[in-house]
């Protein structure tokens, strides 16, 4: 197996982008660490799950991605991070001179400065380890704007440039740092908007989703979690070996335009 003997920490995994890219990496043998804020019966269940279908070991740690002890507490009780994947994020929509500040400071501490501790509390693990891959999943909203969404756009473009910040900081090492923008994945953030979308626009959810949601990815298609794990088992390969401080968009055209 590619990443047998690997241990993988993936922050926000107990559903969407982060469960498709724990599922990929455990797929190709690496150990995994699932991680939430949320600490229910269920998010130990999810990892037994994963361990049972890909025969490796996989651990559920709760830990709250908005503050930086809890991100570097993740990693510290990972024991060994061979693969940080960088993924816990939420959104708001609102115009700036609305936007309530405490949800502008909850989206810069989970969608940007988690990355920035946990990259720091993972570095020197991969250091002694010899080997490290940090993915951080930022957006096409990394590369692109769209109005409202003004905090998570800035944190976006925070990760992207965290993200080159890495990848010069690791460039001598046998370590790197990329990002993965993805377009829009049906995931539990996108259902959340899906409400609001139809009120606003006074239309059913269908159009909602071809009209409004895709209208910005001309494949007129999701990416699914599915091709953003392959991504990320890419990025662990010999294959990325030079690739870094970079970002790789899976957005069916989107930031081509
Ligand atoms: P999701 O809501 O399914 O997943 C978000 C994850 O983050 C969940 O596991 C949640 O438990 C976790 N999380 C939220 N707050 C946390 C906190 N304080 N501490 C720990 N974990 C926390 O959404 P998703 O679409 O899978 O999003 C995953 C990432 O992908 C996010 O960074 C998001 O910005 C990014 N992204 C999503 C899309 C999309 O279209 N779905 C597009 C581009 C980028």
């Amino acid at each position: 197996m590619q990443l047998s003997g690997k241990t993988a920490v993936v922050t926000g995994s107990n559903s969407g982008i982060g469960l498709g890219i724990a599922e990929s990496l455990a797929a190709a043998g690496a150990d995994i660490v699932i991680n939430s804020f949320t600490d229910r019966a269920e998010d130990h269940a999810l990892a037994q799950e994963l361990a049972d279908k890909h025969g490796v070991a996989v651990r559920y740690i709760a830990a709250d991605m908005s503050t930086g002890e809890d991100c570097r507490r993740l990693i510290a009780d990972a024991g060994r991070c061979d693969i940080l994947v960088n993924n816990a994020g939420i959104q708001h929509v609102e115009p700036i001179e609305e936007f309530p500040t405490d949800k502008w400071d909850a989206i810069i501490a989970i969608n940007l400065s988690s990355a920035f501790h946990t990259t720091a509390a993972a570095l020197p693990m991969m250091r002694a380890a010899g080997w490290g891959r940090i993915i951080n999943v930022a957006s096409a909203h990394g590369l692109r704007a769209s109005p409202y969404k003004s905090a998570y756009v800035a944190a976006k473009h925070g990760v992207v440039g965290l993200t080159k910040t890495t990848g010069l900081e690791t460039a001598r090492e046998p370590i790197t740092c990329n990002a993965i923008c993805p377009g829009y994945v049906l995931t539990p953030i996108i259902e959340a908007q899906i409400p609001d979308q139809m009120a606003t626009h006074n239309m059913d959810r269908e159009t909602v989703l071809s009209e409004i949601m895709l209208s910005r990815q001309p494949s007129r298609e999701f990416a699914t979690t599915d091709q953003l794990g392959a991504t990320a088992v890419f990025l662990c390969s010999d294959a990325a070996s030079q690739m870094t401080g970079t970002t790789l968009s899976v957005d069916g055209g989107w930031t081509a335009m």
